[in-house]
């Protein structure tokens, strides 16, 4: 097990926003990955399960007393068995959709852009387009540990929503891996739909510059149109996506926060709803 102090998170994050963590663990396995968890709940440790940090924006300026564990080598695998796969939740989503692809498996590969690993994949119920294609499609279960024991929840048991899941609810829940059902398909058509995905948003403003994707997963479009090109100390509203916010130069967790702040408020005037879709740590 890799143990780090004073970690800085930001380096850890797609944003690239965030304080330092007091300790921060890196599982090298399994079993470190569970026992660590055991301790933390038997000693009602709160702590935060980070994966890819593609979807959080992170208070800076600020120590994490909580302690951070990032599940990146300890399970990162997959296995394919015929039109079946199991993956580790710390397998990288775009490794994941690319090896499946090779074993001619239809598996999402639309969702090729989605910087994720597989856990953080399924908590976001990640996916594209408002219900065109998400992770949890061809789900059939995930294997959770609580602090106490490992249990299997079958799909329907994980409440899947528009990027919603039972896991958002249940931060105990660490997601250790998943099963999926493919149907087959050609490996040729999966390639051929991962190069014209890759094409199509390699000019999107938030794969250019720092991001973490949709910040509302709910929202009323013509009030984030208006507020396209908006910007507030180094944060600023991207000119040409909606919804999405970007660091452009240094931005502080307060310009990204004050920016959410400012479209929540017209929500609130306008009586329309919204919903963050990215999540937010503070120490
Ligand atoms: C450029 C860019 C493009 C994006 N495009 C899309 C898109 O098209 N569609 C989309 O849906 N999203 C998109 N996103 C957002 C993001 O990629 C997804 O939300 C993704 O699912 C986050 O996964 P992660 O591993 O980075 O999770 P993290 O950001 O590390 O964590 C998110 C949450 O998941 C929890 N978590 C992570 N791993 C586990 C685990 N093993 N067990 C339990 N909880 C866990 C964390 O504790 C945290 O609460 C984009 C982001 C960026 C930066």
């Amino acid at each position: 097990m890799i143990i780090k102090n004073d970690e800085d998170l930001s380096t850890h994050t797609s944003f690239k926003i965030g304080g330092t963590a007091k300790v921060f663990y890196i599982p090298e396995n399994r079993d470190e990955l569970i026992n660590l968890i055991k301790t933390m709940v038997a000693n009602k440790t709160p702590f935060n399960v980070l994966g890819n940090g593609s979807n959080l924006l992170v208070e800076d300026k600020a120590v994490f007393c909580q302690p951070i564990i990032l599940n990146k080598g300890a399970l990162d695998y997959i296995k394919v068995c015929g039109s079946f796969v199991e993956a580790g939740s710390a397998t990288d989503l775009r490794n994941f959709i690319s090896k499946c692809v090779d074993a001619n498996l239809k598996a999402f590969p639309e969702l090729i852009g989605i910087p994720a690993s597989i856990g953080g994949a399924i908590y976001m119920n990640a996916g594209i387009g408002s219900n065109k294609s998400c992770i949890s499609d061809s789900l059939i279960e995930v294997e959770v540990f609580d602090g106490s024991s490992i249990f299997i929840l079958k799909k329907y048991q994980c409440d899947f929503g528009y990027r919603s899941s039972v896991f958002q609810r249940n931060k105990k829940f660490v997601i250790l891996s998943a099963k999926f059902g493919f149907q087959f398909q050609g490996k040729e058509v999966g390639h051929e739909i991962i190069k014209f995905r890759l094409a199509s948003i390699g000019e999107r403003s938030y794969f250019k510059h720092k991001s973490a994707g949709s910040i509302f997963s709910k929202h009323y479009s013509p009030i984030l149109k208006l507020l396209r090109g908006v910007r507030l100390g180094g944060a600023s509203f991207s000119k040409s996506d909606t919804n999405i916010i970007l660091n452009l130069n240094h931005a502080s967790y307060n310009d990204v926060r004050r920016l959410i702040v400012f479209a929540r408020f017209l929500h609130f005037i306008m009586f329309k709803d919204c919903k963050l879709e990215i999540e937010i740590w503070k120490a």
